[in-house]
């Protein structure tokens, strides 16, 4: 089997990309999707550049759905980590729960950044400077330990400042090709981490796994009002979408000092926080992780938070949320 460095996929605005990337120039505001039945077709198709080849893309099923179905086959859950805002911490966890999944030597794990314009994981997972090896069955994701594997778009840019600048149908692509083309083999647990909100990203990953099956959403949140008025935008759109929700997680609740153990509310849960929501919109409350400074600079070094500071409230509450997720899936 050959295998060789892949080549960069994007440098800023000078795009370095596969041929397959090239589906079509930036699709305008109510364009209604290259893939879409409308495509070509749609009143926002009048005088766009792209209308002569979106005419012309095949129609009808998607035929990399059973593509990507069958290469996810070997994996028992995929979670979707979502958060309705920003600067939650939904990175910060997700890199928290991947290592805490895997710190069980019988679990496989995978980590997927899905956030392609602000990938975060390697940096965080400690794999920034690997490269993306791709071979005659596919690409081969980066192991940060012997059952944590991890793909993201940072693997792949030129410098690690180069911007992403795409829209639309060049994202599906590239969702497509981490779902299709990466050999995840067999995980027990694909953890996705997902930009905030709602956009193209949330849309197209559940568009594209409806028959390989995701488990369900894992939703992040800070205790405040202004961050849970997103929560419940966020549950609205699972809800229209058919995503269950696992359950909902409260991330920076409270500050625990590390000197002296005292804690204090950093983001005051002025409506009850993250609890009363899921009791008002009747989900599963995971559970809540106060605030550790350590938390973030282990997250800028790439080390494992649990690992190095295992006794801290913070490591013992993932933990908890880990049980009450893996209760979730039933996996327990
Ligand atoms: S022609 Fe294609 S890119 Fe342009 S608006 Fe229609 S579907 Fe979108």
């Amino acid at each position: 089997m050959t295998s060789e460095v892949l080549d960069p996929v994007v440098g800023g605005d000078e795009r370095i990309l596969p041929p397959e990337y090239e589906l079509n120039e930036a699709e305008p505001e109510h364009c209604p999707g290259p893939e879409s039945e409308m495509a070509g077709k749609a009143d926002a198709c009048d005088g766009c550049a792209n209308k002569e080849i979106c005419e012309s893309l095949p129609k009808g099923p998607d035929p990399d759905i059973p593509l990507i179905t069958d290469n996810l086959s070997g994996i028992d859950h995929k979670i979707l980590i979502l958060s309705g805002k920003g600067g939650v911490g939904k990175s910060t966890f997700t890199t928290m729960l991947s290592w805490a999944l895997s710190a069980d030597e019988d679990l496989q794990v995978g980590a997927m950044d899905l956030d392609i314009c602000g990938p975060s994981l390697p940096h965080m997972l400690g794999c920034t400077q690997e490269v993306i090896h791709e071979s005659n069955s596919g690409w081969t994701p980066v192991y940060v330990a012997d059952n944590l594997a991890t793909m993201s778009i940072q693997f792949m840019l030129p410098e690690d400042d180069s911007a992403i600048i795409w829209r639309g149908s060049k994202k599906n692509q590239l969702i497509k090709k981490f779902l299709k083309d990466v050999e995840w083999d067999r995980l027990d647990y694909l953890v996705i981490d997902t930009p905030p909100g709602t956009s193209d990203e949330h849309i197209s990953i559940n568009k594209f796994m409806q028959d390989s099956g995701i488990d369900g959403a894992l939703i992040v949140t800070t205790p405040q009002e202004v961050a849970l008025l997103d929560v419940r935008k966020e549950i609205d759109f699972c809800r229209k979408a058919g995503i269950n929700i696992l359950g909902l997680v409260e991330n920076m609740s409270g500050f625990v000092c590390p000197n002296c153990k005292g804690e204090s509310q950093i983001f005051k849960p002025t409506t009850g926080g993250g609890k009363a929501l899921c009791e008002e919109m009747n989900i599963k409350f995971l559970g809540s992780v106060p605030l550790d400074p350590r938390i973030g600079k282990c997250a800028d070094f790439g080390e494992s938070f649990l690992d190095n500071y295992p006794d801290s409230p913070a490591s013992i509450a993932v933990l908890d949320v880990v049980e009450s997720l893996r209760d979730a899936v039933g996996d327990v």
